[in-house]
């Protein structure tokens, strides 16, 4: 996979992808910036990552 690249939902910055080298679909990676849970929902072609909050609900 290429360069991927996220912006984080919560906080509009570039969530730093280098920590997780086999990015998949419904894998759970934590934005850089502000810490919040974010699922990965889809990986578009251009390596765009889209996320989604994850509710921790605890
Ligand atoms: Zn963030």
């Amino acid at each position: 996979m290429k360069n991927m690249k996220a912006i984080c939902p919560e906080c509009k910055n570039d969530i730093d992808l280098s920590r997780y080298p086999n990015l998949k679909i419904s894998n759970v990676i934590e934005c850089n910036v502000c810490g919040i849970t974010l699922a990965v929902k889809k990986i578009q072609l251009d390596g765009n990552v889209e996320t989604e909050i994850v509710d921790e609900g605890k």
